[in-house]
């Protein structure tokens, strides 16, 4: 058995209002914790009853972040993974609907036996093994940070808030503490901080049994002394854990917000743990660039969901990441692949970008609208990278516009084309349900020597995660390439197309994988780096 009594948790909640960034906060923690050298991980448990996020709308919930196991996961592993370059599993991320599902099962099975099965033990008990999962399968793990979905308050969260009281007990208050995000909002009127909704939202966790250790209070303004005092009488915190969590020009400041505020430095002496220098050089600069770029370059997202950023967030922070690289700041246009579907609708909304991205999607609606941007890109030596979906349009308009197959399409839109250039796998040819049946996680992928895919990567063998259901049809690759497309990347047996790109276009190059999911803040992907650097390239080269 591991010594389960030297690991330590930070479990963070969310109080007064959602979308407090408590992800953030958890991420930024974990990078800190991370650069004074200690060995962490992330957890979220979200109060939902999906399985997983998976069968959820991108309206609804913002992205999936799939890891390499194959996991689809909440949008915040996503923030876990890129702050800290910690790589996430199944494990860091829990339902309430595989709770469920899991004690469920457990009574069918008979292993309640004899016993009512209720919220308390049974549920709270799963939810604690989730919670303790990471210290069972990572011995070397110090601390793990703990964040719970939802707001203090709701009915959904209860039985997770009620587990963590439990744990809290069994270890002890100086192994798991709690970190409790909450808003201070500033009334204009009267200009005044308001500390209410926090003394209100730390009262409902006491009710419960909880008490938060340390506050981090969102806030517009700095935080003022008889604010941080009050706070800390009202909700029997000390004022020097009430922690100003001010509002960041962008995400990647946040960090070094919370550690001027000595957050990890409290979290530490909480846990009896020793504290240490953190080295942030490497995000201080990287702050830096991103608020002095050099130049500016647009880019035009077409896609389906673009009315909620959120479904877009790996690609928008791997942006972010490749603007630093090439020191500029790339701009997003969105473009409703869907409202713009004739050609010359998107047209204009296609004019004077610097590059154009098409991102993974699913369903028919706004495909045309992609495929005539792929097209656009094309003829006119636009930068181009294609994800997933980006990928299948851009080879159903070469089809189409290059090699003439005039109705060539994905049968995914239309099952009855007579030239199915993107089909079915046949492995997914007889799958029925929806959940997590697609083909999920890190597969290999050879990358072709010579190939601008090849020059971005660096190397032949590389690996991508996946979340698709449908690949290039193999009985057009000859037609393909002998009109000028590469295929320059394939799966290790050659038989699937991962990646493509054109021989005469500046940079248009398209992949069947998710690279915005494998770019980190110290690492960023290479196909952004270069599709940004190609971007710059055409920027400068209209300029003249
Ligand atoms: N709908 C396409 C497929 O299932 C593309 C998926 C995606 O872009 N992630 O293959």
């Amino acid at each position: 058995m591991p010594d389960q009594t030297n690991k330590k948790y930070v479990i963070v909640t969310g109080g007064v209002i959602s979308g407090l960034g408590k992800g953030i906060v958890a991420a930024s923690l974990g990078l800190l914790l991370k650069a004074k050298g200690y060995a962490v991980t992330i957890q979220k448990l979200d109060p939902y009853l999906n399985v997983d996020p998976g069968t959820m709308s991108p309206f609804q919930h913002g992205e999936v972040y799939v890891l390499d196991d194959g996991a689809e996961t909440d949008l915040d592993l996503g923030h876990y993974e890129r702050f800290t370059g910690i790589e996430m599993g199944r494990d860091n991320n829990t339902t309430a609907g595989q709770i469920y599902w899991e004690v469920i099962e457990k009574e069918r099975r008979g292993d309640y036996l004899g016993s009512t099965v209720q919220v308390i033990p049974h549920v709270t008990d799963q939810i604690q093994k989730h919670i303790t999962a990471l210290e069972k399968k990572n011995e070397e793990l110090e601390i793990i940070i703990t964040e719970i979905g939802g707001t203090v308050g709701d009915i959904e969260s209860l039985p997770f808030l009620e587990a963590v009281r439990q744990f809290q007990q069994e270890r002890g208050p100086e192994n798991v503490i709690i970190v409790h995000v909450t808003l201070i909002p500033y009334v204009h009127a009267s200009a005044e901080m308001k500390t209410k909704p926090t003394q209100h939202s730390v009262m409902r966790m006491r009710e419960i049994g909880l008490q938060p250790d340390i506050l981090v209070c969102r806030t517009e303004f700095t935080l003022t002394r008889d604010t941080r005092e009050k706070l800390a009488l009202f909700c029997n915190v000390k004022t020097e854990r009430v922690i100003q969590g001010l509002d960041a020009k962008t995400i990647y400041e946040v960090p070094l917000f919370l550690n001027r505020e000595r957050l990890s430095e409290i979290v530490l002496s909480r846990l009896g743990m020793e504290d240490r220098p953190a080295e942030l050089t490497y995000l201080r600069k990287f702050v830096n660039h991103i608020a002095n770029p050099a130049s500016t370059v647009t880019i035009g997202i077409a896609g389906k969901y673009v009315q909620l950023v959120d479904a877009y967030k790996s690609i928008i922070e791997s942006f972010a990441h490749a603007g630093v690289d090439n020191d500029c700041k790339v701009e997003i246009r969105w473009i409703d692949a869907e409202q713009n579907e004739a050609a010359h609708n998107i047209d204009v909304e296609l004019e004077g970008l610097d590059g154009i991205l098409i991102p993974g999607g699913f369903g028919y609606r706004g495909i045309e609208g992609k495929i005539r941007a792929a097209q656009y890109a094309r003829e006119n030596g636009v930068p181009f990278l294609g994800i997933c979906l980006g990928l299948q349009v851009a080879v159903i308009d070469f089809a189409r516009h290059v090699i003439g197959l005039e109705q060539a399409n994905s049968t995914e839109f239309e099952e009855k084309t007579p030239f199915p250039v993107i089909h079915l796998m046949p492995s997914q040819e007889h799958v029925k349900t929806k959940g997590a049946t697609m083909r999920l996680g890190a597969y290999d992928c050879v990358v072709r020597q010579g190939t601008k895919s090849f020059i971005a990567y660096g190397k032949t063998e590389i690996s991508e995660r996946h979340r698709h259901r449908y690949e290039v049809n193999n009985d057009y690759r000859e037609q393909l390439e002998s009109h000028g497309m590469l295929i320059s990347g394939t799966s290790p047996d050659d038989s699937l197309v991962e990646m493509i790109e054109l021989k005469d276009h500046p940079w248009f190059v398209a992949t069947q994988a998710h690279p915005e999911l494998k770019s980190r803040i110290d690492r960023t992907h290479p196909l952004f780096r270069e599709f940004v650097r190609a971007a710059v390239k055409y920027h400068e080269g209209r300029g003249k």
